[in-house]
């Protein structure tokens, strides 16, 4: 494992990086604490046009603010709430909040944004999951059509019938289905044409040692030709470098998402770089006329 994160990086074991967290009783009760408590929350991280980085939409991302533990990685407590099932209560809650969010971010920026939101697999199953869903639109008020919802392959494999059934009655209401961590699940391409899948996530394993490596560029080449096939839109994860962004651009890859055009940040301070962005369209717009 250490091998082939290369000499550069410095490997911190932990529970999460070594395997599916071990049933942890104290975290577990905690969990329910916390949800009493109020001390979940959400974060968004932008997903940016490549060629012009503007800020297109972003992703939800959950964080959990322990008291004493500080930050809880998603990666620690979400497979505990998958196994107990708070994952629908956590998930209900998330998919509301962020699309009431998302009609916030949009009246700063004074532009259509879309927002993405993770299902995991045990709501994505769950009876309940369109009641939610349609509940989060009605509620928000936002255009089924700027809901992205993002799910593994895993989650379409586990029952594929029960899938397409759920995955058409989401299309029935415009959202779009992303495909996450696209190229790591157990899986077969045939689902991309059985599936209304509208937007692929490339996972960051195959963006990480670009542009050096020859094996990560073909891969990325041919989910960026399957994807132009197909008509699907792609998005980059994990993008951390000029290198890595321009790589992906000239091969046609539309949109990014990582470190390098924005953090996963809080609501405020995501406003506060919509705002920005305003500022940083205006120039040249009114550069163009003094030119004209
Ligand atoms: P994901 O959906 O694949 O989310 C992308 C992860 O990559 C996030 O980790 C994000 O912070 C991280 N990331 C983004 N850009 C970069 C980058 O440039 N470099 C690096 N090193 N990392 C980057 P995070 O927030 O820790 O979330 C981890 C996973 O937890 C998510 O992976 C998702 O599977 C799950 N998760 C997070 N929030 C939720 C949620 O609300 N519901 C569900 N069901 N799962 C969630
Ligand atoms: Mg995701
Ligand atoms: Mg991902
Ligand atoms: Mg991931």
């Amino acid at each position: 494992r250490a091998k082939e994160t290369g000499k550069a990086r410095c490997v911190v074991y932990s529970q999460s990086q070594s395997g599916p967290p071990e049933h942890d009783i104290s975290l577990e009760a905690a969990m329910f604490q916390a949800v009493r408590e109020g001390e979940f929350l959400l974060y968004y991280q932008p997903i940016v046009d490549a060629r012009t980085r503007e800020i297109q939409g972003f992703e939800t991302l959950m964080r959990w603010k322990h008291p004493t533990l500080g930050m809880v990685p998603p990666a620690r407590f979400i497979p505990i709430a998958e196994t107990n099932g708070l994952i629908n209560l956590l998930g209900a809650w998330a998919l509301k909040a962020a699309c009431v969010q998302l009609k916030q971010f949009e009246e700063v920026a004074k532009r259509s944004l879309y927002i993405s939101v993770n299902i995991s697999p045990r709501q994505f199953r769950n009876d309940k999951f369109l009641d939610v869903l349609d509940d989060a639109i009605a509620f928000s008020g936002l255009l089924g059509e700027q809901l992205v919802l993002e799910i593994t392959e895993g989650t379409l494999m586990i029952d594929p019938v029960h899938a397409e059934s759920i995955l058409s009655k989401m299309a029935e209401r415009n959202a779009r289905i992303a495909i996450d961590d696209f190229g790591t699940g157990y899986s077969s391409l045939a689902y991309l044409k059985r599936f209304p899948i509208s937007v692929l996530k490339i996972d960051r394993t195959f963006i990480r040692d670009l542009p050096g490596s020859q094996k990560d560029g073909a891969i990325c080449n041919a989910v960026l030709d399957l994807a132009k096939h197909l008509d699907l839109s792609v998005v980059a994860e994990g993008v951390e470098t000029e290198g890595q962004l321009e790589y992906l651009e000239q091969r046609g890859c539309q949109y990014i998402q990582g470190y390098l055009t924005g953090k996963p940040m809080a609501a405020n301070v995501a406003m506060a770089a919509l705002k920005e962005s305003i500022h940083v369209k205006v120039v040249p717009a009114e550069l163009r006329q003094v030119l004209q």
